[in-house]
């Protein structure tokens, strides 16, 4: 590697860690160790209570156009609980989508299983929803339209819809809003109904893929509040994927760290911080910034395997 590539190298590493939601931490609450008053623990068990999702041994492999063997995913066990808050980091390319797609079981692993509810997942279903960035919204449909779409799919009775629709939108406080259309909206109210229209469908997991990452800081500030009220009043199982520590630290339960290829659990978090959270709790960042201890190096190997890809082109 050349001195200009060496920096511009240098400068995406250092972009890439403000890009992770890390900045350093301006007050620090006790240090590395892992003291019992610490307000969370790396490679805490997951506390009792029934296991909605159990990953054993999953690993999904992937040819390139080359047809070299790239190994996505390798070995990953991992069981969510019921009603838990899982979030999952990683730097770009270490399979945070892949997983997400085969839980959602829009791909099948290459190896290992999934289990839902102690039921083997091997396609698609409603009790399984992933939220995107991209909402996914219908334009051409009102928002409470958009809410009802799925429902109506699954062929609910027609004041069954209604009675959902407008029970969805109120605890998303869009009620208001349920006759205009999308255009009409903010992003941040956009992704409002996206979670309106997936709980309606009474999912067992909600599947989500950074779906604040378009969002402005206080837009995607707002949303959390949402997420997190919404969340602890309908005890839903909530998989959130992000490539954020601090959003991360802000949301979770627990946080599991991958490695950048092959895609392994590198470390677990079990972040036992008081609700309501915000991100600028000097204790959110603390965990954040453990958290993104264990990333560095995983950061590193991302940036210069895209480095390499480049100099190879
Ligand atoms: P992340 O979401 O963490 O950025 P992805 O899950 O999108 O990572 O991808 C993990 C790795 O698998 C990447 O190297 C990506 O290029 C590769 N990959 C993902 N989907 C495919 C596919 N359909 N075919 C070939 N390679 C893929």
């Amino acid at each position: 590697m050349n001195f200009e590539n060496f920096s511009a190298h240098f400068r995406a590493f250092h972009g890439r860690l403000a890009g992770f939601g890390f900045q350093s931490p301006p007050i620090l609450i006790g240090g590395r160790g892992r003291a019992a008053s610490d307000p969370f623990r790396e490679h805490a068990p997951v506390r009792a209570g029934e296991i909605k999702i159990s990953l054993q041994g999953v690993s999904r492999n992937y040819a390139n156009e080359q047809g070299a063997h790239l190994v996505a995913l390798q070995d990953i066990s991992l069981d969510v609980r019921s009603g838990e808050f899982l979030c999952i980091v990683g730097p770009s390319g270490c399979g945070k989508s892949t997983l997400l797609h085969l839980i959602a079981g829009l791909d099948k692993p290459s190896g290992g299983e999934i289990l839902l509810n102690g039921r083997r997942v091997s396609s698609p279903g409603p009790d399984r929803i992933l939220i995107f960035q991209d909402h996914g919204l219908f334009p051409w449909l009102t928002v409470r339209q958009n809410v009802e779409f799925g429902l109506r799919m699954k062929g609910t009775s027609k004041q069954e819809l209604r009675e959902r629709a407008r029970h969805f939108l109120q605890l998303v406080q869009l009620s208001q809003f349920s006759d205009s259309y999308i255009h009409q909206l903010s992003g941040g109210m956009r992704q409002r109904v996206a979670l309106a229209r997936s709980l309606a469908m009474q999912p067992d997991v909600l599947l989500m893929d950074e779906p604040f990452a378009a969002l402005d800081a206080q837009t995607r500030d707002l949303l959390h509040d949402e997420l997190e009220r919404v969340w602890r009043e309908t005890g839903q199982t909530i998989i959130f994927v992000t490539h954020n520590v601090r959003e991360a630290a802000r949301l979770g339960d627990r946080i599991v760290v991958l490695s950048f290829r092959p895609g392994r659990i590198k470390s677990e978090f079990q972040v036992e911080l008081p609700r309501p959270r915000h991100m600028e709790d000097p204790r959110v960042v603390q965990v954040a910034g453990q958290v993104m201890d264990e990333l560095r190096g995983e950061i590193q190997k991302s940036i210069e395997s895209e480095f390499r890809h480049e100099e190879s082109a």
